[in-house]
């Protein structure tokens, strides 16, 4: 029987006398259907090396190990460690590392492996799940995709039509990095402990260019951020009002106008082409 089913999660517990952090966002998958498909929607093959965050008792990580070439399990619990070591201790393929994912030095272990596709996948812990995957794509550290177990809310918001109360910074930032999917809804049954909230699986898949063309990501995503902090404002309001890069107001308006937009619109509807014509306007202007 594998790992990710009730019987086995809580013979594990038991057995080691583990008990179950919530500030570590432990939450085991218990599902063999929800496993399948997020080991289907990663497509994981002997071609791959993969980065697995928080193990947690090992149920997606021995799956992982069947298919995958190598796989690094990054576990912060430093008394899941022997756990994992036991359970896992036929395969060969496996390298446990006890930090914090936040921590570690992806791109050492990345730089080893020049031949093979480089794939994230994860249940995340919910309160880091934002921090790690933007970390990841803004490392651009050469991950081709990253499969992920995140909160619906958070799947929600990656996927984000303009205009709707989901799309925001978090929507425009993913999708500038990578393509975003919807593998599975997974609801709250589906683990150990049960979450008050539901999930969901997403695979990102990461460009290797951006699909627009922004000459200073930095600013661009200074821009994104000040829209949404005040995003019932005029987008010109809202960017003076965060001191619009030390533009006057009457600059501003101009460099808004210069990029084709009405100063008087909001910037909640923008779209990510939008948002890096506005920038690459700006960048103009300060660089004159
Ligand atoms: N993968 C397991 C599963 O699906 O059953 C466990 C998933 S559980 C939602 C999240 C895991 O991430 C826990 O094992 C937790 O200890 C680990 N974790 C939490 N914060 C972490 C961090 N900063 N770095 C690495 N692992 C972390």
């Amino acid at each position: 029987m594998r790992i990710a089913s009730y019987k086995r999660t809580k013979e594990i517990v038991d057995k080691y006398n583990f008990v179950i952090k919530k500030n570590f966002g432990q939450n085991f998958l218990i599902d063999g259907h929800v496993l399948d498909k997020i080991i289907n929607s990663a497509e994981i093959s002997k071609n791959d090396v993969v980065i697995e965050i928080g193990p947690g008792v090992g149920s997606l990580t021995e799956e992982l190990l069947n298919y995958a070439h190598k796989v690094y399990a990054i576990e912060i619990d430093k008394s899941l460690i022997p756990i994992l070591e036991d359970n896992l201790k036929n395969f060969d393929n496996l390298e446990i590392i006890n930090q914090d994912v936040l921590k570690v030095d992806i791109n050492s272990i990345i730089n080893q492996f020049p031949d093979k596709d480089i794939k994230v996948v994860a249940n995340l812990p919910y309160y880091i799940t934002t921090p790690i995957i933007m970390g990841f794509l803004e490392g651009k550290l050469g991950v081709k995709s990253m499969t992920v177990m995140v909160q619906k809310e958070v799947a929600n918001r990656m996927k984000a039509k303009p205009g709707t109360k989901d799309y925001g910074a978090l929507t425009l930032a993913i999708n500038y990095y990578g393509r975003p999917y919807l593998a599975a809804n997974v609801p709250r049954n589906c683990f150990l402990p049960r979450p008050n909230i539901d999930s969901a699986v997403v695979r990102i898949d990461i460009y290797k260019c951006p699909p627009v063309l922004s000459a200073d990501d930095k600013l661009m995503f200074e821009l994104i951020r000040m829209v949404f902090n005040q995003r019932r404002k005029t987008l010109l309001n809202a960017i003076y009002n965060q001191g619009g890069f030390g533009f006057t107001k009457e600059k501003i308006s101009e460099i808004i106008n210069a990029a084709g937009f009405s100063p008087e619109v909001r910037g909640e509807k923008f779209s990510l082409e939008d948002f890096a014509m506005l920038g690459n306007c700006f960048t103009n202007a300060i660089n004159i």
